[in-house]
């Protein structure tokens, strides 16, 4: 079964081509600056290392979509001869609120009901929607899914969801902890499983998605009891840009001290903080280190905050689990970066988290990185959110095409 994966943002697109009989990526890209000046698509085909690059103005996701059917269908750098080819269609969707657990086959109702969502992420569903629609129109009659980010943590209890603020908040808003990278923890708690050789029902986890935007989720017999990321991806930890946890009063101070609205606050919270924010130079963990050996001591301070708030987060979860077995990494930052996984783990010892110093060189591959008697295993995982939207997407077309036959 072939399977385009389409991964929608505001001004960008990401797609993947995957052959599912054996799980092969065939060929992936990536728009850019849709709807803006310069709008570009990179497309390469995995067997080759070349890259077809074309700068052509694209002013909506529909004709971003219909570049990258171009480019699938392209002679001379393209893997398909007809788009009859493509037997499914899955869609990265961001937020599905309360509504769905699961990924789901996209009809009419799924649409009505992500327009639904819309309030609670007005800047990433209104993108996915797009993609959607467009794929609906370029490939008509091809079978497509939703896999949500949020569904992952349907599964947390309201003691774990529930802010403290009045009840009503949400009853009549929706306002409650959603938490998002649901498919990277899903994702690690599966792949954790089978490299510990256990069940992952009989497995108390605590999976860290560390990259510019990061959380930590617990997840106990393979459901996820809680998560770092709340109503939207701008709760929990320290990220790139974004703040993390807040006390609330200081929306309101910073809009009346910089003289800006609270929209603009928020904009500030989500692209002028964390990291960057406290070191006042860069989201970028590379940037950051190297700036720390030369001596910049905000640098330095910032690293020191990422790697705090990560370990209050796993301390908080091997509370509220009562123990855990292992402790995941992926992500840019968890699958690469020694230096931060070390700060991270160090002095945990008494927690039964004691990291392999030599181990902990690992860089981008799935690896056992804890000493061989540490209690808890600690191992990185990279991810691959377009593997495991593949997978979703083909298990839920193949049941529905049983299905369909057993009826008929
Ligand atoms: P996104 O959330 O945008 O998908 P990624 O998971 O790609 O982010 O992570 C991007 C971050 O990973 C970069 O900002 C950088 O800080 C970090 N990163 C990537 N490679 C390295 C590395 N070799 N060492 C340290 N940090 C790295």
């Amino acid at each position: 079964m072939l399977v385009l994966v389409i991964n929608c943002g505001s001004s960008s697109l990401k797609y993947q081509l995957l052959d599912m009989k054996k799980e092969k990526l065939i060929a992936k890209g990536l728009v850019e600056r849709i709807g803006i000046e310069g709008s570009v698509i990179t497309h390469e085909l995995a067997e080759t290392d070349d890259k077809y690059v074309l700068e052509t103005p694209m002013t909506n996701h529909k004709e971003a979509i219909q570049h990258v059917m171009d480019a699938l269908l392209s002679p001379d750098h393209g893997a398909l001869k007809s788009l009859d080819e493509i037997n499914a269609v899955g869609h990265r969707v961001v937020h599905a609120g309360e509504k769905y657990a699961n990924s789901v086959i996209i009809n009419d109702s799924v649409v009505d009901a992500l327009k639904e969502c819309i309030d609670l992420a007005p800047l990433h569903n209104p993108p996915n929607l797009d993609g959607i629609k467009a794929c609906r129109e370029l490939i008509p009659g091809v079978p497509m899914v939703a896999v949500f980010d949020t569904a992952f943590h349907q599964t947390m209890r309201p003691e774990a969801y529930l802010y403290a603020i009045p009840y009503e908040a949400y009853e009549d808003y929706g306002i409650r902890k959603y938490g998002f990278h649901g498919t990277s923890h899903k994702y690690m708690a599966k792949e954790a499983a089978e490299m510990l050789n256990i069940d992952v029902n009989d497995l108390k986890l605590i999976t860290c998605h560390l990259g510019n935007g990061a959380s930590v989720s617990a997840i106990k017999h393979g459901r996820s009891i809680d998560t770092s990321m709340g109503l939207t991806p701008l709760e929990g930890l320290v990220m790139g840009t974004r703040c993390g946890d807040l006390d609330p009063t200081i929306v309101s101070m910073l809009a009346e001290k910089m003289e800006i609205g609270h929209e603009e606050v928020i904009e500030v919270l989500n692209k002028k903080s964390g990291v960057l924010g406290i070191s006042g130079i860069s989201s970028d963990f590379r940037d950051l280190e190297k700036a720390m050996n030369d001596g910049n001591k905000r640098a330095e301070l910032a690293l020191k905050i990422f790697a705090r708030k990560v370990r209050f987060y796993i301390g908080a979860y091997i509370a509220e689990m009562n123990g855990v077995d292992a402790l995941v990494f992926t992500g840019g930052i968890g699958e690469n970066d020694a230096y931060m996984r070390n700060l991270i783990c160090s002095n945990m010892g008494n927690l039964g988290i004691k990291l392999d110093k030599h181990k902990n060189q690992a860089r981008g591959i799935q690896a056992m990185l804890s000493t061989d008697d540490s209690p808890v295993k600690v191992m990185v995982i990279p991810a691959n959110e377009e593997l495991v939207i593949a997978r979703e997407t083909s298990e839920l077309v193949k049941k529905s095409r049983d299905t369909s036959h057993k009826n008929s």
